[in-house]
């Protein structure tokens, strides 16, 4: 490393840019100095929370000591921010999502290429232990051949009342949850996308979605629901996967993941299932001894990693984890949802 430790300026001290104050916490490589919004409630918390507060953002980019912005504002105004800041030679951490469209982001890229500085998105959920664990099991191929996933968050508050809920800010769920587990599926199967089909709700607001359900279909077939809700007052499971040979599930952020793999399939025996307009044995439940359920234990994962990798690629020691090629591709692939769900119908994508 070239210098004792890399300079964060946040523009965008809110929920998440005070958040950032966190992640960086303990990490020797950076340290976040300084920051500017354009509330004076929230230049008064940085102040107190010891920062640099700069009267401008002018000013924050004419300070040379600054290494790094990181860009924490409304997803309309990430674009501009990022160039600017890439111009004015510092090197870019942006929230997610990157901006709004992908004609946005190639703009940016144009920039990070032009200047030949860093522009690097914080996809923070790479590090969900509940991703991770869900891919541990895919990539060991625990359950044989894996034809089905089901990634879901739910939650019944509806979406926050503030920027989310303005089309202009970039508002609605695909574009704040979506853009995260449209990434951990992207990551989690490395095969192309050849369809899309997507709905969006708009139960609690009109003006933008508050949830959508979107179906990807893999090059091999394979099929990745995706869905995020916001008026679920009963939540179904964070994780769903099927392969040939068996069935995994997480239940909600925190917990381990079940597995049920078949030991045989031996038809004897099966105690046929009564309803009331009739019997099934196909739907019975199997017998204890053909089949073998098992815990999977959350893997272990560290936030911290994310602005260590950012100092580590700054410092030319490693390659940048959150690539902007991946981060485009999610992004066309939220354009291929908005454009499914406006025609009513699946859209080609890769
Ligand atoms: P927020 O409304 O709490 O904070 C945004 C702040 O930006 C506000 O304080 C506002 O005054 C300030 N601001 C607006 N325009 C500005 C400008 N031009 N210059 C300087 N300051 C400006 O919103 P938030 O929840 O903190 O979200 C901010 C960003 O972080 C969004 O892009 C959001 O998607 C992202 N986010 C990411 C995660 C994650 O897990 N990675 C979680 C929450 C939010």
């Amino acid at each position: 490393m070239s210098k004792d430790f890399y300079s964060i300026a946040v523009v965008g001290f809110g929920g998440m840019g005070s958040y950032h104050l966190k992640l960086a916490e303990g990490i020797d490589e950076v340290r976040i100095t300084g920051s500017f919004d354009i509330k004076e409630d929230r230049q008064e918390l940085a102040r107190q929370k010891g920062l640099n507060v700069y009267d401008s953002f002018e000013d924050l980019l004419a300070d040379e000591s600054v290494d790094i912005v990181l860009v924490a504002t409304p997803n309309d105004s990430h674009k501009e921010i990022a160039i600017r800041s890439m111009e004015a030679g510092k090197n870019v951490v942006c929230e997610k999502p990157v901006t709004i469209s992908s004609a946005d982001l190639q703009e940016m890229i144009d920039a990070s290429e032009k200047t030949g500085k860093l522009l690097v998105v914080h996809q923070n959920r790479r590090w969900d232990e509940d991703f991770l664990t869900m891919k541990k099991i895919y990539d060991e191929n625990m359950l044989g051949e894996v034809y089905a996933i089901e990634s879901r968050v739910h939650g019944s508050r509806g979406i926050p009342g503030d920027w989310r809920q303005k089309k202009e800010h970039g508002g609605g769920m695909v574009l704040d949850w979506g853009v995260h587990i449209l990434d951990q599926a992207l990551m989690m199967v490395n095969e192309k996308v050849k369809k899309v089909y997507a709905v969006l709700t708009h139960v609690t607001n009109q003006l933008v979605d508050d949830g959508f359900w979107a179906e990807l279909t893999f090059e091999s077939g394979k099929r990745f629901l995706l869905e995020v809700g916001t008026s679920n007052f009963i939540k179904l499971p964070r994780w769903y996967m099927l392969g040939t040979n068996g069935t995994a599930v997480i239940e909600d952020w925190g917990k381990d993941a079940k597995i049920v793999v078949a030991k045989g399939k031996s038809e004897e025996d099966v105690v046929p299932v009564r309803t009331a307009a009739g019997l099934t044995k196909t739907m019975a439940p199997r017998r204890e001894d053909t089949i073998h359920e098992h815990t999977v234990p959350l893997v272990e994962s560290n936030i911290k990693e994310f602005y260590k990798n950012v100092a580590a690629y700054l410092s030319g020691e490693e390659d940048i984890i959150v690539t902007l090629p991946q981060v485009m591709r999610v992004m066309k692939l939220m354009e291929a949802i908005f454009e499914s769900a406006e025609k009513g119908q699946a859209v080609d994508f890769e």
